[in-house]
C-alpha cells in the first residue's frame, strides 16, 4: 500500500553504502548495544517525538531483525533462569497466530506456549505460576485496542506495530515497559527487516542484546542505515497518505460487506488524535471478517476467489477470517469485487 508514496517521495531516500563502508559487526564498541547504529537511535527516538505514540526518555533502544527477531529476544530476556517451570506465555484471544509457533518452535525449556491470557489462572506463587503476557495494541487480526488481562506482576510485552497514526488514534504516549515496534508497519519497508524495541530496565535490554549476539550476531549495518534515511525522510506527509488510503479502503470494504448480512465486520469508535489534531477513526491493517451463515470461513472465501487465514489461527472459531488491508492496489481491488459479488451472491440465495 505504501509503495505509491515512496515512489511519489523516495527520492530523499537513497542510501549509498560503498564497498569498504558498514563491514564491521561493530557499530560501537563501548556499549552494551554494540549492534545499534547510533543514527538510527536517533531517528528511532525523533519519529516517536513527533508522533506522539510512545515514550523514549530514559529508556533504551534495542533494534532487531524486525520485531520478529526482538519478540523472541524479549521472551528470551524476560523468562526465568533458575532452572524452574517455563514461563507460560499468554496471549488474550483473539492473538497474532505468529506467538504460538514463535514461543515453541525450539521447544525451549525457559517459555512454552499457554494460549488465551484470559483463561490463565495463576497457581500457587511457589510453582509454575510464572508467566509472560503478550499484548498487541491495536491488535492483530482484529484491530481492538488492548491491554493485559492477566491480574498478576508478570511482565507484559507490548507489540505496538500499528499504533501509528495512519491505523489508529494516536491518544496517549505510550510508556509501558517493554514495547516492539517495526517499520513493516510504519512506511512498508517489512523486507528491510528493522523493528526496534524501547526497553525501560537495563537488564532486560541487556538480555536482548545477547539474544540477538547469540542468534545473529547484531542486526544488519546495511539495513539499519537504509532504515535510519527511512525515518529521516519520513515528513507528517507519510501519515497523511496513510490515512487518507486506509480509510478509502475502508469505506469501500464496508460498503461490499454491507450489500448483505452474510458477512460481518467489526466496529471502532473514532477519538481525538494527538497526532493529526482532530478526532480520526480506526483503520485496521487487517479485515477481521466473520461469516454469519457459513462455519468454516476460509473455504467460503476460497471458493469466491480470496485467500485468507482463518480464525482458528489466532485462538477463535472458524467462521472467523483475517484478511489484509495492506495489499498492492490491485490485489485489493481484486478482493472487494470479488468479497461484493459473494455478499451480493448470497442476497440472490435469500
Ligand atoms: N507483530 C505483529 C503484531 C505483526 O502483525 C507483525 C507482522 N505481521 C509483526 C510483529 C512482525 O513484524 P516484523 O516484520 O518487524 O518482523
Amino acid at each position: 500500500m505504501f509503495e505509491a508514496y515512496w515512489r511519489a517521495n523516495g527520492d530523499s531516500c537513497t542510501t549509498v553504502i560503498l564497498g569498504w563502508e558498514q563491514m564491521s559487526y561493530f557499530a560501537s564498541r563501548k556499549h552494551f548495544l554494540w549492534f545499534v547504529e547510533q543514527e538510527l537511535e536517533n531517528e528511532i527516538r525523533q519519529l516517536h517525538s513527533l508522533v506522539g505514540n510512545a515514550v523514549t526518555d530514559g529508556r533504551f533502544i534495542v533494534v532487531g531483525t524486525g520485531s520478529t527477531q526482538l519478540f523472541q529476544a524479549a521472551l528470551y530476556a524476560v523468562s526465568p533462569r533458575d532452572g524452574a517451570q517455563p514461563a507460560s506465555v499468554v496471549s488474550a484471544v483473539p492473538y497474532y497466530s505468529s506467538y504460538p509457533v514463535l514461543t515453541d518452535y525450539l521447544k525451549s525449556g525457559i517459555h512454552k506456549w499457554a494460549g488465551d491470557a484470559a483463561n490463565f489462572h495463576l497457581a500457587d506463587s511457589s510453582s509454575s505460576s510464572s508467566y509472560i503476557e503478550l499484548v498487541t495494541s491495536p491488535n492483530n487480526p482484529d484491530g481492538s485496542m488492548k491491554h493485559a488481562v492477566v491480574q498478576g506482576s508478570g511482565p507484559v510485552i507490548y507489540d505496538l506495530a500499528y499504533y501509528w497514526p495512519h491505523y489508529t488514534p494516536i491518544t496517549a504516549a505510550a510508556e509501558h515497559d517493554m514495547m516492539l515496534f517495526t517499520v513493516s508497519k510504519c512506511t512498508g519497508h517489512a523486507g528491510s527487516r528493522i523493528g526496534w524495541a524501547i526497553v525501560k530496565d537495563a537488564q532486560v535490554a541487556q538480555n536482548m542484546a545477547k539474544f540477538i549476539e547469540l542468534n545473529t550476531i547484531g542486526v544488519s549495518h546495511d539495513s539499519q542505515l537504509r532504515a535510519a534515511q527511512i525515518l529521516k525522510s519520513i515528513s507528517g506527509r507519510l501519515f497523511h497518505f496513510g490515512y487518507s488510503e486506509m480509510s478509502r479502503r475502508w469505506d469501500l470494504l464496508q460498503q461490499a460487506v454491507k450489500v448483505s448480512d452474510r458477512f460481518s465486520l467489526p466496529e471502532f469508535s473514532p477519538a481525538f488524535c494527538a497526532f493529526f489534531g482532530q478526532v480520526t477513526s480506526p483503520h485496521p491493517a487487517f479485515a477481521w471478517l466473520k461469516c454469519n451463515r457459513d462455519s468454516d470461513c476460509k473455504e467460503v472465501l476460497k471458493l469466491g476467489g480470496v485467500l485468507s487465514r482463518s480464525g482458528v489461527q489466532f485462538g477463535v472459531g472458524p467462521d472467523y477470517v483475517r484478511i489484509s488491508m495492506l495489499d498492492r492496489e490491485g490485489n485489493f481491488e481484486t478482493f472487494i469485487a470479488r468479497l461484493s459479488d459473494m455478499a451480493a451472491a448470497s442476497l440472490a440465495s435469500t
